[in-house]
C-alpha cells in the first residue's frame, strides 16, 4: 500500500529520478530509483523502504533519525535485511541505538552497517561504484559520487571483424577497457571546502548540494564555521560547474521558500545557466 507519509519533491534528468526531502534541522532524505540507492535517512518515506541499499552522509539528527524505522520497517515487510553505509566513526553507535530501539520496541534490528573512510569504493552490482570523500561539516561527513562502469573496446580492437574479437575474447584476452561516467553525486553537509577538495563533484552529471543559506545579511565566516554553505559560495564557483543539473538542497528554516528564490535569483541570475534546481 502507498501511503504518503512526507512531502517528497521528485525530478527526473537523463534517465534518473531524484526524490526527496531536504530543509536543515528538520530532515533530509533522498531516493535514486533506478540506481536503487538511498541517501540519508532523517526523515522516512514509506515508500521508499523497498530499496535495500543505503549511504547516510553524516550522523545528525536530520540525516539519520528514522534509520530504526528504515531498518524496523524492512524487517515487519519481510524485506532482507538492508545494508547501510555511514561513516567509520558512526558505526559503533548507530549500532548501539539500533540495539536500544530494539530494547524499547522488542523488534529485532537486522541490518548490515559498513563503515566507509575518505576515498573508499563501494560496487553497487555490475554497472555502478560509489566512491565516498571527506566533506567538511562539524562532525566526520561524507560525500559520495556514483560513478556508471563503461566497458569501451580498446582502440587497437575497433576495426577488427566481430569474429575476430569474439575469438580474442575466447582465448581470454583483455579486450576492453573500463570507462567511468560520473552519473550522481552527493554532498551532504559541508562548508564550501568539501566542493574544492574534491572537485570531482563539479564533474557529475547530476549534483545534489547543500544550499543552507542565501540572505546577504548572513556571515559567511560563521556560516563555514558551522559547516554550511551560502548561495555567494556558488557565485565565487560559477565556472567550476560543470554538472548538467545542480540541486541546491537543505534550505535553512529562517527562510520562506519566496524569500530563498528571491536571495538565490539575485546572487545568481541566471541560475548557473538555468541548471540549479532549488529543492523548495
Ligand atoms: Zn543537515
Ligand atoms: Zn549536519
Amino acid at each position: 500500500m502507498m501511503v504518503d507519509n512526507i512531502p517528497i519533491l521528485s525530478h527526473v534528468h537523463d534517465g534518473l529520478t531524484i526524490e526527496g526531502y531536504s530543509r536543515a534541522a528538520v530532515q533530509t532524505c533522498w531516493r535514486v530509483n533506478e540506481l536503487k540507492l538511498l541517501f540519508d535517512v532523517g526523515v522516512q518515506p514509506w515508500d521508499f523502504m523497498g530499496t535495500p541499499t543505503m549511504f547516510i552522509s553524516h550522523a545528525h539528527l536530520d540525516h539519520i533519525a528514522a534509520l530504526p524505522a528504515y531498518v524496523s520497517r524492512r524487517r515487519m515487510m519481510k524485506m532482507d535485511p538492508p545494508v547501510i553505509y555511514l561513516p567509520d566513526s558512526a558505526v559503533d553507535m548507530a549500532w548501539k541505538m539500533l540495539q536500544t530501539f530494539r530494547s524499547l520496541d522488542r523488534g529485532a534490528m537486522p541490518c548490515e552497517l559498513v563503515g566507509l573512510l575518505d576515498g573508499d569504493e563501494t560496487k553497487i552490482g555490475r554497472e555502478y561504484v560509489v566512491k565516498s570523500m571527506n566533506v567538511h561539516h562539524t562532525i566526520d561527513a561524507l560525500g559520495f559520487i556514483v560513478y556508471q562502469r563503461r566497458h569501451k573496446l580498446k582502440p587497437e580492437y575497433l576495426d577488427l571483424p566481430g569474429e575476430k574479437i569474439r575469438d580474442l575474447k575466447m582465448a581470454g584476452t583483455e579486450i576492453t577497457t573500463e570507462q567511468r561516467v560520473p552519473v550522481f553525486a552527493y554532498t551532504g553537509d559541508t562548508s564550501p571546502k568539501g566542493l574544492d577538495n574534491n572537485p570531482e563533484f563539479y564533474e557529475s552529471k547530476i549534483l545534489i548540494s547543500e544550499l543552507t543559506f542565501a540572505a546577504p545579511e548572513h556571515r559567511r565566516s560563521k556560516i563555514h564555521k558551522h559547516g554550511h554553505m551560502h548561495v555567494d559560495d556558488y557565485r565565487e564557483r560559477a565556472d567550476n560547474f560543470k554538472n548538467e543539473l545542480i540541486i541546491g538542497s537543505h534550505a535553512s528554516t529562517r527562510y520562506t521558500d519566496v524569500q530563498i528564490r528571491r536571495f538565490v535569483k539575485k546572487a545568481l541570475p541566471g541560475m548557473l545557466d538555468d541548471r540549479l534546481k532549488l529543492w523548495i
